[in-house]
């Protein structure tokens, strides 16, 4: 299958200027200047995308894509997400995770739901673990998980500073960074360590003693909701600053809204590639005055990035790397995911003037056109 996108703004997610794109399959095979490709109609899909914009697909780092535990009693478990709710966010490629309940919730639920999305036809991707300490594996060995489980990538998401986690000391996150650390070493995979943070009192300390204190290199955690309260997000600062990467979660209400964190990184001089957001969705929410009845919801990711664009007049060039390039770079994808590219994987997501979704390609498959799910 070939499809030609004629005459179409492309973030790449660098600005390009209007573009050709050819996909071949499940590829983006050339970016040309406009009319310099001539197919015919007879081997082409020709799409006509004057006034229409380019990104590539986002990547949303952190869902609980089997659904998370509940913590109202067993009434309160979430369900699966549907693929119907990820594509109509403009995601194509999905890290799935659990979260505080590794009782009711397993990790072969959690691949297996994986592997159903992957199916359905987004790209997806795990990891080992839940909130505790030691960690649940599918070999009880999150190095032999990682060289032997194909989605695994890291492990996570393990709670901090939090009533809900372990509550692990120094040592124990030492030891499991350790291992993740010889996982992405012998596998050639992020051996990421994905962690909660928590409105506990001690914030970010326990992971900036464990940097301070390991010889583990910086880059191997990713610690996330660093925009749930205000000093959280202010040590989250810091972190960035010294070298680390920092996860914001969108849909925030209490703490600090995206919109408003990255105008404070921007007015803070943080180096933005440090800086990565996503939606938490599917797991459970805690607060129960929360509108959306306990539930993170996906599409608040989509809805806060174009909130950074036309509330803060932040221009989409720098907002889209913290959805797409910056987030493939942790996981290890860049360049096959999160650019538009040569060579890429055809994850195209295709916007109007008014930032609303026309139409999404996954892996060169069309999966929403006219803003309608096919
Ligand atoms: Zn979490």
């Amino acid at each position: 299958m070939i499809t030609l996108l004629k005459n179409i703004e492309c973030y790449c997610p660098k600005y390009m200027g209007k573009k050709d794109i050819l996909i071949a399959g499940d590829k983006i095979f050339k970016i040309l200047n406009p009319q310099s490709c001539i197919v015919g109609d007879e081997i082409a899909d020709i799409v006509d995308c004057d006034g229409l914009m380019a990104f590539p697909g986002i990547i949303d780092g952190h869902v609980h894509i089997s659904g998370g535990g509940g913590e109202g009693g067993f009434s309160s478990r979430i369900g699966k997400i549907n693929i119907e709710d990820i594509l109509l966010a403009g995601i194509t490629t999905v890290v799935g995770l659990l979260g505080a309940d590794n009782q009711t919730k397993s990790l072969k639920d959690l691949l297996a739901v994986a592997k159903e999305l992957e199916q359905q036809g987004i790209t997806t991707f795990i990891y080992s673990g839940s909130y505790s300490i030691p960690i649940i594996t599918f070999t009880k060995d999150i190095t032999c998980d990682m060289v032997i489980v194909e989605k695994v990538i890291g492990a996570g998401e393990v709670a901090i500073s939090d009533h809900r986690s372990s509550h692990p000391s120094i040592k124990d996150l030492q030891d499991l960074a350790t291992k993740t650390h010889m996982g992405g070493l012998i596998s050639g995979k992020a051996g990421l360590v994905h962690i909660h943070v928590g409105d506990g009192k001690f914030g970010l300390n326990p992971l900036n003693r464990l940097v301070a204190e390991s010889d583990l290199p910086i880059e191997q955690f990713l610690p996330t909701h660093i925009n749930r309260n205000h000093n959280l997000f202010e040590q989250g600062m810091q972190y960035a600053k010294n070298g680390g990467n920092i996860d914001l979660t969108s849909g925030e209400e209490i703490g600090v809204a995206v919109e408003d964190a990255i105008e404070l990184l921007i007015r803070n001089e943080i180096d933005l590639k440090r800086v990565t957001i996503s939606s938490d969705a599917n797991g459970s929410n805690p607060n129960g005055s929360n509108p959306n009845g306990g539930v993170n919801r996906i599409g608040t990711l989509f809805k806060d990035v174009i909130n950074c664009i036309v509330k803060k007049n932040i221009e989409p060039e720098v907002v889209f790397p913290m959805v797409t390039e910056n987030v493939a770079k942790r996981i290890k994808q860049y360049p096959k995911k999160g650019t538009i590219s040569e060579g890429s994987d055809a994850d195209i997501l295709i916007l109007d003037k008014e930032y609303k979704i026309q139409k999404l390609y996954s892996i060169g498959k069309l999966m929403i056109d006219n803003g309608n799910v096919l």
